[in-house]
């Protein structure tokens, strides 16, 4: 049996989450793009609604939701803005997921606890600078010494990594295994001292009203008990963090594509030329009809994800396909947005310029298009056999 049926907390978390932002963030969000300075307090604002720790078991100071009711906040807060989809996106689906699927239960209750409780924000540090798709190719390492790493490198291209209290990093601990050879790292911003070092990047083309940048790490001990999963599993690790990383991605970037088209909806009902009202014209329709259908289809796709997540199913496949679809789907109906608001489009009068530059990333990070089509191919050529992790994401227990 399919059942397409929404819970009533389901419906009435997103309903809080959807009113909350509106009040308390959105009237902050075109200022703080076009002047590309981080949302204020987001990440406070956001913990203040419980959805810091969503999936996570309350015994680790979450809230016990399915995933599902994480898609369902994911797509809030993109129709909001990017920034604030990003932010939950590293925080929950990358740092949060990892440390929870791979974590020891130690290591839950003294790391994923403040990160789930909203105490503190986590972030991911995979990216180098000679090291995006190629994970493999990362130069960053750690060294063991007694009861600590020594962990050397740096990171780029790093969501929330001036405002991060927590970082898992990826670092090689045996150089020559190249991929093998990467290791699984939580480093603690107030243990680091002068030997982490982070950074913003200024002038980004999207998701301007967040925090982007790097990290590097100087002879930074790390304690040996903050390594997650064995020597050389780091880059399995990665993989999984990306994948519950990409769920958030695709369900953020279906409330894109709604947001592009209420956007639509109403200015074509606003606008008219000859004589009309834009909307009564076909051309006009049509890209409001492929919004409608990219954004139905985005959503089940998600949805289908979160159901197998739910059920502690193997979702590799549906949920990449998932993130492909929505974030090329989302570009297309931000483009088509600003196309049907013409020249006022083309300014920060109007949401939709901000929508366009905000769905270019997400076609970028957690897997480009190209690797997501890759990854497609591999499985229906059977070149492709994902065998189970270690470590299984655990079920939703309800
Ligand atoms: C806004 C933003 C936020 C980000 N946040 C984070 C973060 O929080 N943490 C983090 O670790 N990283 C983050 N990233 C980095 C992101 O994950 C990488 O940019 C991404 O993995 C791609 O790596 P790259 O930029 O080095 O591109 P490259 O890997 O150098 O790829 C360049 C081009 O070559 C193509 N290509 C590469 N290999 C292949 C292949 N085998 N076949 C076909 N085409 C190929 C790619 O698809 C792409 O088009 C972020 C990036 C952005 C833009």
């Amino acid at each position: 049996m399919v059942d397409f049926e929404l819970t009533a907390e389901q419906r009435a978390l997103a309903d809080t989450v959807r009113s909350f932002l509106a009040q308390q963030i959105a009237p902050d969000v075109q200022r703080c793009d076009s002047a590309g300075t981080p949302l204020p307090d987001a990440f406070a604002k956001l913990a203040t609604l419980g959805i810091a720790g969503l999936p996570f078991p309350e015994k680790y100071g979450g809230a016990g939701s399915d995933y599902v009711t994480l898609g369902l906040v994911c797509e809030e807060l993109e129709y909001c803005d990017t920034s604030l989809r990003t932010m939950m996106s590293v925080h929950i689906g990358l740092a949060g997921c990892g440390i929870y699927q791979w974590g020891s239960e130690e290591q839950k209750q003294r790391l994923l606890r403040p990160l789930a409780s909203g105490e503190k924000l986590g972030a991911f540090g995979l990216t180098e600078p000679d090291a995006g798709s190629d994970v493999g190719a990362m130069r960053s390492t750690a060294r063991r010494d007694g009861d600590s790493y020594v962990l050397n490198g740096s990171k780029i291209w790093i969501s929330c990594a001036t405002q991060a209290d927590t970082f898992l990093v990826f670092a090689k601990t045996a150089p020559e295994k190249e991929k093998h050879g990467i290791s699984a790292f939580v480093i603690e911003r107030a243990a680091a001292g002068d030997a982490l070092h982070t950074f913003s990047l200024h002038d980004k083309y999207g998701v301007r009203a967040g925090d982007t940048g790097g990290l590097s790490f100087n002879e930074l001990h790390v304690p040996a008990g903050n390594r997650l999963g064995d020597e050389g599993e780091g880059f399995y690790i990665a993989m999984t963090c990306l994948e519950n990383g990409r769920f958030t991605v695709a369900s953020g970037a279906t409330g894109l594509i709604r947001a592009s088209l209420d956007a639509s909806v109403k200015y074509a009902k606003e606008r008219h030329t000859f004589g009309v009202e834009i909307g009564k014209h076909e051309l006009v329709q049509e890209m409001i009809a492929d919004m409608v259908l990219s954004y139905d289809a985005a959503r089940l796709l998600y949805l289908r994800a979160a159901w197998l997540k739910n059920l502690g199913r193997r979702n590799t496949r549906e949920t990449a396909l998932a993130k492909w679809f929505a974030t090329d789907a989302a570009n297309r109906a931000a483009d088509n947005a600003m196309q049907i608001h013409g020249a006022y489009g083309f300014s920060d009068e109007y949401p939709v310029a901000r929508f366009l530059r905000n769905s270019r990333g997400s076609i970028i990070y957690e897997g480009t298009r190209e690797i997501q089509k890759i990854m497609q191919a591999e499985y229906a050529l059977g070149y492709r056999k994902d065998k189970p992790p270690r470590c299984e994401l655990p079920p939703y227990k309800g």
